[in-house]
């Protein structure tokens, strides 16, 4: 194998305390990383580097944990810039949301839905998100849910079954009969392709009764939970995921106290996606609530066409920093170690001997810039499993 030191990084974010200064990021000043095939093998200073094969000069700039984000939507066919220039122009949209992408997504065939995951795949690779989980939901038929999740699953390894995105419109006046088909038959079609198991637990979509047939139905089946929990009101989803040991529930943007004390003593992650409430002009989620309730929290994209178009998980960053109450350290550790909490990762969302060698170089001195020069591209190089694929 051969061994290749990246020297001379202003500094490094390890995401392990017991590494440089001591803080979450485990900060290292003038630092080197020194890869071995897919993994990182040693960190520390640049005076201290062992001898290696190669050697690339991080000139100054600025080293993070490639980005995990934890909870996107890419299986999807179509377009809905209508509806978001509607909402953004002020006036009421009333076509029909998930369902125009059910309806495109459907008509789609394999190589136009395959084309289009890749694309947005890459598109986050280029910007530094190395571990991307991706979800089904817009097919809501055994056929179209079994068919989202092979073409995820040729794309990444972190694939959701989502059946329970919203009832099929076919089923509209039978809702329990829609949840009978994702426990039962849509539910066998997909396990073989899936890890996770999601449920949008919310008024109109599914009721904590209905929520609870479906993550259990895939507990069942060896999937494991996670959950789209009070994203839009108050609601059981928060609860219900804890309960059930689920990993985590994305959003969290309406939190009873009851909500926060539960997220605070159990192992869920909280997952914000910040992305959604810039795009609907919605209240944000309060981090600074949930952190000093000793939760833990993750940063994604929420990557979709309706509520949240974005695969820029520095963005979220920026958004949790300016509007969610999170210092630039805690939203940055969001985004790598809190993604990887959030998928019971542990190869991933750190810079340390053993992980992944899944890093990203910024062109700034400090991460810190991720917040402070919002929007502008700062990833100057990323590797991927100790390959450089940019
Ligand atoms: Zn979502």
């Amino acid at each position: 194998m051969t061994t290749t030191a990246v020297t001379h990084i202003a500094t490094l974010v390890t995401n392990d305390p017991s590494l440089g200064d001591g803080t979450p990021l485990g900060l290292i000043q003038d630092a080197a990383v020194v890869i071995d095939g897919d993994r990182v093998v040693w960190t520390g200073e640049t005076s201290k580097a062992p001898a290696t094969d190669n050697a690339v000069d991080a000139g100054g700039r600025a080293m993070v944990p490639g980005f995990v984000d934890s909870h996107s939507h890419l299986v999807f066919s179509g377009d809905r810039t209508q509806e978001f220039h509607a909402r953004m122009s002020g006036r009421p949209y009333s076509a029909g949301g998930i369902r125009t992408t059910v309806a495109a997504t459907r008509a789609a065939s394999d190589e136009e839905l395959s084309a289009n995951v890749a694309r947005y795949l890459a598109e986050a690779l280029h910007q530094g998100t190395t571990t991307l989980e991706t979800k089904s939901g817009y097919g809501l038929t055994v056929r179209d849910e079994a068919r989202a999740l092979r073409i995820a699953a040729a794309h990444t390894d972190e694939v959701t079954y989502l059946g329970a995105h919203i009832v099929a419109p076919e089923y509209a006046d039978d809702p329990a009969g829609y949840v009978d088909l994702v426990t039962g038959p849509m539910l066998d079609a997909c396990a073989p392709y899936a890890r996770w198991i999601d449920v949008f637990c919310e008024r109109g979509a599914f009721d904590g009764d209905q929520a609870r047939a479906v993550l259990t139905a895939g507990l069942a089946r060896g999937l494991r939970a996670r959950v789209h929990a009070n994203q839009l009101g108050p609601g059981p989803g928060v609860q219900l995921a804890v309960e059930l040991g689920a990993a985590s529930a994305d959003h969290c943007t309406h939190l009873t106290d009851d909500d926060l004390d539960a997220l605070g003593q159990g192992d869920t992650v909280a997952t914000l996606l910040p992305g959604a409430e810039f795009s609907t002009r919605a209240a944000w989620p309060d981090a600074r609530r949930l952190l000093d309730a000793g939760a833990t929290v993750a940063l994604s994209t929420d990557c979709n066409p309706g509520s949240s178009f974005t695969s820029s998980m520095a963005f979220c960053v920026a958004l949790a920093v300016r509007d969610m109450g999170m210092t630039p350290d805690e939203a940055l550790w969001s985004a790598t170690a809190g993604g990887a909490a959030a998928l019971r990762r542990t190869d991933v969302g750190r810079v340390t001997p053993g992980a992944r060698a899944d890093l990203v170089l910024l062109d700034a001195p400090s991460h810190v810039h991720l917040a402070y020069r919002p929007g502008v591209p700062l990833t100057h190089a990323v590797w991927r499993g100790g390959e450089r694929v940019r």
